[in-house]
């Protein structure tokens, strides 16, 4: 585990990096947040998370105060100083601290951000390994497109997914439709190859990951449509995964314990996952 972490000016190690009990981030998920892979000194989408960490302060009116170029700076800094070759970078915003009250009005707090670097095994080699996944109603509030640390219901969907020995739990909505997993953007390929992830319809977050592989796929000359999908229509597909920073492109190969093209891998999951590595290699 890398350790030298940042806050609000400091780089420290991270059992000294405190925030306060009045932090609004603590009180009510007053904050929002980034993920970004590093490898070998290459940020995997970061302009695109960069540019998204800044709309989603203005979605939420925090008033932030470092530049993206001086936010580049903390960033590099940080990986150098943790000599961290393979893993990635969270970066969370709060409103600031303040004493205990729902509305932040005339409240002209400061934001605090604090960073914090994870080392990860690279895996990139690896043979991939497909993931089980289960369904559940997605109980979330009506705005998932925003990127903040107000993540219950998806800290216990994960932690359900995972007591029933799965990987992802896949949110589902009131209409029968797949919005997205706990923490990735789902995709399916269908028996005319054509590959589907939902719309950007204010019901998902805006995946980098998901943009980026769409592009791929586009460029790629597979066909791809942006609309939602039904559970069923999972079901009958002849593969499935699901796409984040953290998760890159991971096939999922069971679902609600019904196997996806008999529990095989497909290969466009794979071909679409070699193809965002290669992406980003030197
Ligand atoms: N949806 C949700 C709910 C997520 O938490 C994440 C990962 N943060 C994603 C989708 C994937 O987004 P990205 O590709 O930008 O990591």
């Amino acid at each position: 585990m890398a350790n030298i972490s940042y806050i609000n000016g400091v780089y420290c190690n991270i059992q000294d990096a405190k925030v306060s009990i009045n932090d609004r981030g603590y009180h009510f998920g007053d904050a929002v947040y980034e993920v970004i892979l590093y490898n070998n000194g290459i940020f995997y989408d970061y302009d695109g998370h960069i540019k998204r960490l800044f709309n989603s302060l203005k979605l939420i009116n925090i008033k932030f105060h470092l530049s993206e170029q001086q936010l580049k700076i903390i960033i590099k800094n940080l990986f150098k100083l943790n000599r961290v070759n393979f893993g990635s970078i969270y970066i969370q915003v709060s409103r600031g601290v303040a004493d205990r009250n729902h509305s932040y009005f005339e409240l002209n707090s400061n934001p605090i951000l604090t960073m914090i670097v994870s080392k990860k095994k690279n895996n990139i080699f690896d043979d991939i390994k497909g993931v089980r996944a289960i369904t559940m109603f997605d109980n979330r509030w009506s705005r998932p497109d925003i990127k903040t640390t107000q993540l219950l219901p998806n800290v216990l969907a994960k932690t359900y997914a995972n007591e029933k020995n799965a990987y992802e739990g896949i949110f589902i909505d009131s209409e029968g439709y797949i919005t997205e997993g706990s923490s990735s953007n789902i995709w399916m390929i269908n028996n005319k190859n054509e590959i589907l992830t939902r719309e950007i319809d204010g019901k998902i977050l805006s995946g980098i990951t998901r943009k980026t592989i769409a592009e791929f796929a586009k460029k790629n000359d597979f066909s791809l449509i942006e609309r939602k999908f039904t559970k069923d229509e999972l079901f009958h597909s002849n593969e499935v995964f699901l796409t984040s920073a953290s998760s890159f492109v991971t096939p999922i190969v069971e679902i609600d314990n019904i196997k996806i093209n008999n529990g095989i891998i497909g290969k466009t999951s794979i071909e679409l996952r070699n193809l965002y590595f290669k992406n980003f290699m030197n």
